[in-house]
């Protein structure tokens, strides 16, 4: 049978359908390559779930203290082999990205050390856990202090600024691999690995850690193999593979992952203690799946970016640039397009499609926001989900896709939306 009857089903009409198409088969290349590094990162995880030797056994959870939980140490080697650290601490009890990024600080840092951002500022979360926002518990209230060296304007390491802010009290370098929901661009391992040798030379014991979250699996190496001492992220992005209900992890050297776990748990228990629960299946299964899920979410950020440039919409990343994250930002330059875009995204969600989203004054945020996701996972942002603030220049983030003819159904929804609300005429 014909595809488009199945699409027309869904409402989404000829016309939307084939400009779809249209701008697919421009894309059957780039696709490929996407398709070729998720086959490279898929072999890496095999290889290290065999070289832990991950058993049926493994698959079942402790309760209680969770001593000799050979899942959970097991599942960390397949982390720690994966992504090329001396060790990992991957946890249900790390509740988020933020988590794992604060408790990765926190263990690391003392009294009187100084932590360097030096790729300007970092996410917004991360304010509040290093005190640039005053908040309670900060790292700023036991007297860690925090210093910024801000990219260059074309979004390079300004190598000068870095090394200047580099002093005796310096003891940890932090770098946001990600944009996160900045304008600014995404960073290549291959960048991170340069600031890195640049910043040991300038002083070798310095710890690096990189905030790796939307970055897992996009290139076939990661900042571990250029030499970082951490790299952190959050389990409801790409390494959980959609599947992971919860979690975070920090892969690196080993007496950085010894810090994280005795702030995790306690001074004297460490990794020894953490009930893994019943959630090691979802664990191992979403980084198997991981892979494949991160190039979904790919192919539909990039088909995304050529629909609407093509539309005379700004996207960043472009159309044709290398993709380092999975994140997609357009700008529409007004509100309706925003409310348009989320509403396609909503309504093409597996749940809630029926929910209308509407924008809303969100705590923390200077202007109302809107957010579509329908989601598996609460909060999942590996999964189809959009957001957008409502302010100039009235731009819409995107991201994830567990599959790509999800991905791919979604953003034509989309486009059916700005098309039926006659912000954009085909
Ligand atoms: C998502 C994200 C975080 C924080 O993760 P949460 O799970 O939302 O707390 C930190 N840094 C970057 C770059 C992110 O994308």
């Amino acid at each position: 049978m014909d595809k488009y009857t199945q699409y027309e089903k869904l409402n989404i009409s000829r016309e939307v359908f084939e400009f779809g198409e249209n701008i697919l088969s421009g894309l059957k290349e780039r696709f490929e390559r996407i398709d070729e590094t998720a086959e490279f990162n898929q072999l890496k995880v095999i290889d290290a779930m065999h070289r832990a030797k991950v058993g049926e056994a493994c698959l079942t959870g402790t309760t209680g203290y969770g001593y000799n939980d050979i899942g959970r140490d097991a599942l960390e080697k397949v982390y720690a082999y994966c992504f090329n650290g001396e060790d990992a601490l991957v946890r249900p009890q790390i509740t988020c990205g933020t988590h794992a990024l604060a408790l990765a600080l926190m263990s690391n840092l003392r009294p009187g050390d100084e932590l360097l951002s030096a790729a300007g500022k970092p996410y917004d979360t991360l304010e509040e856990v290093i005190g640039i926002r005053p908040s309670n518990g900060s790292l700023a209230e036991y007297g860690i202090t925090y210093a910024q060296a801000d990219l260059t304007e074309d979004g390079e390491f300004d190598f000068e600024t870095i090394k200047a802010k580099i002093n005796d009290r310096t003891k940890l370098v932090t770098i946001q691999r990600s944009k996160g929901y900045q304008t600014r661009r995404t960073l290549s391992v291959k960048q991170i690995g340069e600031a890195i040798k640049f910043i040991k030379s300038v002083k070798p014991d310095l710890k690096v850690m990189v905030d790796n979250c939307y970055g897992e699996f996009v290139e076939r190496i990661e900042p571990t193999d250029l030499g970082a001492d951490m790299i952190v992220g959050s389990l409801i992005k790409n390494p959980g593979g959609g599947l992971a209900p919860i979690g975070g992890y920090i892969v690196g050297k080993k007496e950085c992952v010894e810090n994280a776990a005795h702030r995790l748990t306690s001074p004297g228990l460490g990794k020894e203690v953490g009930a893994s629960l019943g959630i090691l299946p979802q664990f191992y299964q979403g980084l198997f799946l991981a892979p494949t899920v991160t190039a979904s979410a790919l192919k539909g950020a990039i088909f995304a970016a050529n629909i609407y440039e093509k539309l005379g919409f700004s996207c960043v990343p472009n159309a044709t640039e290398d993709r380092h994250d999975i994140i997609q930002a357009i700008t529409f330059g007004k509100a309706e397009g925003v409310e348009a875009f989320c509403k396609g995204i909503q309504a093409a969600s597996p749940v809630d499609s029926y929910v209308t989203p509407e924008p809303w004054p969100m705590p923390g945020y200077d202007s109302n926001v809107i957010m579509a996701a329908g989601n598996f996972v609460s909060g999942s942002s590996i999964e189809l989900s959009a957001d957008g603030p409502i302010k100039p220049p009235y731009a819409v983030y995107f991201q994830g896709g567990i599959t790509w003819p999800h991905a791919k159904y979604g953003i034509l929804n989309t486009l059916q939306k700005l098309v039926e609300e006659k912000i954009v005429v085909l």
